[in-house]
């Protein structure tokens, strides 16, 4: 497996200070993963092995349905298909854990994905890379405060992240600078959408009706909920 293509250097990352970088992280492994596994990674057994075991997410098949390349996915699946029948159907049946509708404890397949555990992957290192330059670099510690916003899942993650990994004596500054990235977006957020909602009052229909930042406030505050920009409208 070739796990270079998932190493992005941090300051690409970093330096746009547009939306959430964690988020563009992200953009930028999935959209190397997936171009990898619909070409070059094709013909690798070792890859067809782990595309087998775990498929994809929802997510990335419509990903791969985007691209050209339609027998490039006809052929994974074709395989993935045929590991299910000769492993059969009753192996994925999870074992009772007390409960139909307790938590188990096997994902469930349609959850499993080869391209979101490679982001997992890259971004264990990504994030790992942002607290060692946070700890050792001035100048990244301001490119850190500079950004425009975390979004609220990258939010969490990463300071859970560091909660387990970072240098006590460094962390409250980090989580601190963490969470104004988070929190100023969450306050604008608020504001924009609560000024939406107002809008619809009658004494706000006319021409000269302000709408401010509002008119995009919801896709904006599903983007910052789940760090994924809600589809069009068809
Ligand atoms: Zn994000
Ligand atoms: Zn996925």
């Amino acid at each position: 497996m070739q796990d270079s293509i998932y190493t992005i250097p941090i300051n690409e990352v970093f330096e746009p200070k547009d939306g959430c970088p964690i988020c563009r992280m992200r953009d930028m492994l999935e959209t190397r993963g997936i171009d990898y596994i619909m070409g070059a990674a094709m013909m690798e057994p070792d890859v067809r092995i782990e595309t087998n075991r775990l498929g994809f997410c929802k997510l990335h098949y419509d990903k791969m349905l985007q691209q050209k390349n339609r027998l490039s996915l006809a052929l994974m699946l074709e395989s993935h298909l045929k590991e299910i029948q000769e492993k059969g159907i009753g192996k994925y049946v999870p074992a009772p854990s007390g409960g139909l509708f307790k938590k188990k404890e096997t994902a469930k397949p349609e959850e499993t994905c080869f391209v979101c555990s490679k982001i997992e992957w890259a971004e264990e290192r990504f994030f790992d890379t942002i607290l060692k330059m946070y700890g050792q670099s001035e100048e990244f510690r301001s490119l850190f405060q500079e950004q425009e916003r975390l979004c609220f899942p990258h939010y969490r993650e990463l300071c859970a992240f560091a909660s387990e990994r970072m240098n006590k004596k460094l962390l409250p500054d980090f989580l601190k600078d963490a969470g104004a990235l988070c929190q100023k977006a969450l306050d604008e957020l608020k504001n924009d959408v609560s000024h939406y909602c107002k809008m619809f009052d009658y004494r706000n229909t006319g021409a000269e009706a302000d709408w401010g930042n509002s008119r995009d406030s919801i896709e904006r505050a599903i983007a910052f909920l789940t760090s994924r920009e809600p589809e069009k409208k068809k």
